[in-house]
């Protein structure tokens, strides 16, 4: 079962092959087995996941069933509010924070029938690369437990590699569901800015995070996202554009025309990844595609614009954890621990709030201040404006652009951990997409010396229907992303 994808689980569930309390009591399973490997979860919801499972056969034994996910078991990347169920950023100031309402993406989920076995790793409020910024600690990679899964939803792409569910949803503010797909061997997409709702998700920077599907397979991701997709009343930037169905039919290669961005192919791209991302360039071309270099001057920019933007807005997302209104506080903890107003505010965040956080709100606050906000804050701005239009001509002549998802391969645990600059690098071929608001995807595309490398394909906005059957006809053509690792 465990090489099962969700479309042939949600099958084998529609012709009585099996219960969802049986693949639920199985990916339970495989859940708890990898967590000891892996430290891959924060919560376990065990009994609620198994009353759910029942509550779906239920459904299905009266013929109300609701749709391809009802049934089906998933993970929760832990940065979702859920009702009635810890949510915790992985930062020990929410540790103690139960909310009292659910995002409209666990909605979504809920009404849909799908199965919550529970709550995966992540940075902490999604900040890093890695998984190593947790209060969690370290969630380790399902092919080398050495190494780092990658991040910030490294929770979510071992868990998705290791089968404990059927899929995983992640969020993606610089690059954090396709660089850990690529990491563990899974197939991720991040909409367009606006795709899904946020609401509910805790924020990082605002303008620029997405919600979006870990899975086997594209197919798999294309029923995900056919839930979680739509607008949303409850939030001012989701998109009004009606949802297109996504699971691809079978699609020809022929003709379609792929843009291949030399900035992405430069310096310090690892020989071997390149090699495997150029033979799926090949494969593309043998399937009758037609390949052309695209120019994108901007790309070098984009990663400094993003560690602009990305935490101007986390200072200000951040300044509601103060001790007084959410989560831990120094007051509460220690009676007379602080004794004023400013204590309180500081000796919480120093107490409860990591580094890598604590230095995203710092430099934030100092491109936003009086005297660099020109000079840095809007300067960003306008560098962004150029990203985006570079985008918008490349997609006059191109369908899809293909890169690599990482300039290199999973690195070790600890390996990047105090260089903060070398982990922003880590990002440095996702954030553009980011930057500009468009969808990208990470498919596995081959190994290097057992270890999995991953191909990013970016569309134009709103263009997440083309990327999926563009995955979903290279996975028909490819084994890549059958491959799982041994726990
Ligand atoms: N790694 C990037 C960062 O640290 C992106 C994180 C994300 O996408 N959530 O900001």
């Amino acid at each position: 079962m465990t090489y099962l994808t969700l479309e042939a689980a949600a099958a084998a569930l529609a012709a009585g092959e099996t219960t969802s309390r049986a693949l639920t009591e199985e990916a339970l399973e495989r859940f708890e087995t990898a967590h000891t490997a892996l430290n891959l979860a924060t919560l376990i919801e065990r009994e609620a996941a198994l009353a759910a499972a029942d509550a779906s056969d239920a459904r299905r034994a009266a013929g109300t069933i609701i749709g391809p996910l009802d049934g089906i078991p998933y993970t929760l990347k832990d940065i979702f509010a859920t009702e009635g169920v810890v949510t915790t950023a992985a930062s020990n100031i929410l540790k103690p924070w139960t909310p009292p309402y659910s995002a409209t993406t666990v909605k979504r989920l809920d009404a849909s029938g799908a199965v919550r076995l529970g709550k995966v790793n992540t940075d902490e409020f999604t900040m890093g690369s890695s998984t190593e910024t947790s209060a969690f600690g370290v969630t380790r990679n399902p092919w080398d437990h050495d190494r780092v899964a990658g991040g910030s939803s490294g929770g979510s792409a071992a868990a998705a590699a290791v089968g404990a569910g059927y899929f995983s949803i992640g969020t993606d503010t610089g690059g954090s569901i396709r660089q850990p797909a690529a990491y563990c061997n899974v197939t991720g997409i991040k909409p367009t800015y606006g795709r899904v709702s946020r609401w509910g998700e805790i924020a990082m920077a605002s303008s620029l995070d997405q919600t979006g599907p870990l899975a086997r397979t594209a197919r798999d991701c294309a029923l995900v996202l056919q839930v979680i997709a739509g607008h949303d009343a409850h939030e001012a930037t989701s998109l009004p554009d009606a949802v297109p169905t996504y699971l691809p039919g079978q699609a020809t290669l022929a003709g379609l025309r792929v843009g291949v961005p030399q900035e992405y192919f430069g310096e310090g791209l690892h020989p071997e990844v390149r090699a495997r991302v150029d033979a799926a360039i090949e494969l593309f071309r043998s399937q009758g595609a037609v390949i052309s270099e695209v120019t994108l001057p901007s790309t070098p920019y984009a990663l400094a614009v993003y560690y602009i933007i990305a935490p101007a807005e986390v200072s200000s997302n951040m300044a509601r954890y103060d001790g007084i209104r959410y989560g831990a506080s120094i007051e509460r903890d220690e009676p007379g621990g602080a004794h004023d107003l400013f204590e309180t505010y500081a000796k919480t965040r120093g107490a409860y709030i990591g580094e890598e956080v604590q230095r995203r709100i710092m430099l934030g606050t100092h491109v936003l201040s009086s005297g660099y906000h020109d000079a840095y804050y809007k300067k960003a701005l306008a560098v962004q404006q150029a990203v985006k239009q570079e985008f918008v001509q490349a997609f006059q002549d191109v369908d899809v652009l293909l890169t690599p998802t990482t300039a290199g391969l999973p690195f070790g645990v600890g390996e990047k951990a105090n260089d903060p600059l070398a982990m922003y690098l880590e990002d440095v071929l996702t954030v553009a997409v980011n930057v500009a608001g468009l969808p990208g995807m990470s498919v596995p595309c081959g190994f290097v010396d057992g270890l999995p490398v991953g191909m990013q394909l970016i569309g134009p906005h709103l263009g997440e229907a083309k990327l999926l059957e563009v995955a979903a006809a290279y996975q028909a053509r490819t084994e890549h992303h059958l491959s799982f690792p041994n726990i």
